[in-house]
Parts: structure tokens; sequence; C-alpha cells
């Protein structure tokens, strides 16, 4: 055939439109942030149905479709429907990559070879999740699909500025969530480089309630932690730097046991309910070994999540500040009716010499693993 100019323009044309299709296939338009950007949300489902959606606005996890032991789907983590719900007040991190640093750090302030460092305050008198403005939650990532051994997967980047948030360094961030075709597990791995030294500390703080998400309540759901201490805080949550023994304490969860079993008692502390750092039984594990860190069950549905990480603790945190406010298809999150679970270093750690270190520094790389694992029985 011959090819004038005009079918090799029109040819060129369907292809550049078709690369184009492939190449942001998988990524479907999730409405737009207040500034106009546009959030954009990726499906990832296996062979039982399991199904995973993620948004690039702070690599989060908007739904987690697992079923029950009757083969019965629901989506089990809290979210929004658009990303406006997830810029609200109403949003409390839901489901998405907390960082820089995640959890506390005591009044927002550390010093790192010789420099001090000041942070947004916001969790009065403390810095909370990585900032007020520009945190890992609150910034759009770029989305990429790809393909694992056992399943799919997507990988979140995000090169965050030197000194965004007031923290050190240009940090260069990965998150890959890789969903396994055949078992119900969902792996998070993070990577991290910096060109300054810098505290980092990633996980993800999805709110977990496996009846359902918008379900009354949490209190009935068994809970087991693999961690024999944990790390006592001040009245602002705070470590003290103690690490203590949670047997004979309200915090004992080493064998499985009601998230309000006990939890009434704590009502009246700093916390209001649990809201604590667990240091995980790692006994000789190498630290990129994954050790089972947590298994969340409801006894209704059947529904169980096995978490195994790499990290050195977990916060176990009953969802004691969700105020009753609707999130997805006019569900509403009641007090304590989700729970998170977030591997992690323990808070605070940058003015804590004595606990784990969550400094990186240039050249090396920062690596982190976390497996959920979801059955029914
Ligand atoms: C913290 C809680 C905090 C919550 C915010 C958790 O990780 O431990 O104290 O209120 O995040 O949603």
């Amino acid at each position: 055939m011959k090819c004038t100019p005009l079918i090799a323009g029109v040819l060129t044309a369907g292809l550049l439109l078709a690369a184009a299709q492939i190449a942001s296939a998988a990524g479907q338009p999730f409405g737009k942030t207040a500034d106009g950007q546009a959030v954009e949300v990726y499906t990832l489902k296996n062979e039982n149905g399991m199904t995973v959606k993620l948004m690039t606005l702070g690599a989060t996890i908007t739904e987690l479709h697992v079923p029950d032991r009757d083969g019965k789907f629901a989506d089990v983590v809290l979210g929004f429907d658009a990303p406006a719900g997830y810029q609200s007040e109403d949003n409390q991190y839901f489901g998405c990559t907390t960082g820089r640093v995640c959890n506390r750090i005591a009044k927002g302030k550390f010093s790192l070879d010789g420099k001090d460092y000041t942070l947004a305050i916001n969790n009065e008198p403390n810095h909370l999740h990585g900032g007020a403005k520009r945190s890992l939650d609150k910034v759009i990532w770029k989305a990429k699909e790809f393909q694992t051994k056992t399943g799919r997967g997507v990988r979140f980047s995000y090169t965050s500025p030197d000194g965004e948030e007031g923290y050190p360094g240009t940090l260069k961030v990965v998150v890959n969530f890789s969903l396994n075709n055949k078992n119900n597990s969902l792996r998070i791995a993070y990577r991290a480089e910096t060109d300054k030294a810098t505290p980092v500390n990633l996980t993800n703080h999805a709110y977990f309630n496996l009846a359902g998400a918008g379900s009354d309540s949490v209190l009935d759901h068994q809970l087991t932690i693999n961690a024999d201490r944990y790390t006592p805080t001040d009245d602002t949550l705070i470590p003290t730097g103690k690490i203590a023994p949670v047997d004979g304490t309200l915090l004992d969860f080493r064998k499985a046991k009601k998230i309000g079993a006990r939890i009434k008692k704590l009502d009246d502390q700093a916390t209001i309910g649990y809201d604590h750092n667990y240091v995980l039984n790692r006994k000789d594990a190498q630290d990129d070994a994954l050790v089972f860190a947590a298994r969340l069950r409801d006894p209704q549905s059947g529904r169980t999540l096995g978490i195994r990480t790499t990290e050195p603790g977990i916060q176990f945190y009953s969802g004691n500040f969700l105020k009753g406010q609707q999130g997805k298809a006019g569900k509403t999150y009641a007090h304590r009716s989700a729970v998170c679970l977030e591997t992690q270093h323990y808070p605070d750690s940058i003015n804590h010499p004595e606990f784990p270190t969550t400094v990186l520094k240039p050249g090396d790389v920062y690596q982190s693993v976390t497996n959920l694992f979801f059955s029914a029985r």
C-alpha cells in the first residue's frame, strides 16, 4: 500500500494514542484535588476475586475486598468515595502511606549531624505522621503497574525535595504494593534513598474492620500481637525511653483476646483506648526477615488478617478518635469501629539513641516490607 502523508499522519496519531492508552491503561480517573491535580486509582484483582484499589493521592489503599468463610466479599478498609473526602477534616490518615516519619516526634524537634531541625506541630505539642501540608499522605505520587512472579502490583514513587516539611535531604521514596494471585496476600515494600542524613519511618495507615468498613464496632474482633514488651509513653504519647513488659497489663495480646474485653479501663488514660507501640518479638531474626507481628479476626465472618513484617514495632490504635464521619457509600465510621496496626520503628526514635535507628544516610537504602495475609475460617 502506498502511504500518503495523510494516511501516515493518521497511523502515527493512532499509534501514539494506543501507546498512551497502554501506558495509562491501569490508572483510572478518581477526581481532582482541591487545587485541581488529577488523582488516579489502580485496581488489582487476583484469581480468588480479592480486590485492592490504590490511589495516587498519598499512595493510599482506598478499597480492599476479601471473602468471608462463605465466600461473601466485603470492603474491610475505611475511606472516602473521592479525593475531597481524603482532603477533608474527616480524614484521619485513612489507608495512606504515612511519613516521612510516621507517628510522633517530640515537640517537632530533633538534631542530626550537629544541626537542629524544627517540624510542624500538628498534634499538640508534637509532630505527627510527617507534617501538616506536604507529608507523604498529602502529595500526588507517580504510579505504574508491574508484573511479579506471583501476581501484579502497583509501584508508587515520589521525590520529596530537600527541606519539605522541615526534613533534611532530597528523599526518593518507592512503595510497591503487590497482590498475590493465589494467596490472598498483599505485600507492601518500601524503599527510600537520600542525599543528606534524615530520619525515615514509613508505614501504611489502613483502618480495618473485618466485618466490613462501616460496621458499628471493632470491639468484638480478636487480636493477637506477637510482643512481650511495649514502649511506655508520657501523657502526649511520646515514649519515655523505657521498654516495659506487657505481662500483667491491659496491653497483653500475646494470646488472642477481644479488643473490647478490657478497653474501658483505658478510657481515662492519655491514649483514650489502645494507642501503643509494641516491641515485636524478633528473637534472633535478621533485620530483613519477615516475622509474625499480629493477627486480627472477626469471629462473625471468620475473616482473618495476619501481618508479618521486617519492622521492629507495631502501633495498635483502636480508632479512638473516629467520630462518626461519613465515608464510602454513605457509611458512618463510629468511635472504635476500626483498628490500625501500623508496622514501624518506635515513635520518636530520632530523639532516642537507645532505640533502633531511623536515620537514613546518603549511600544507604531504607527498606521495609509488610505482608498482609487474608483468610477466613
Ligand atoms: C496514632 C494516633 C493518631 C492516629 C491519627 C495513629 O497512628 O497512633 O495517636 O490519633 O494515628 O489518625
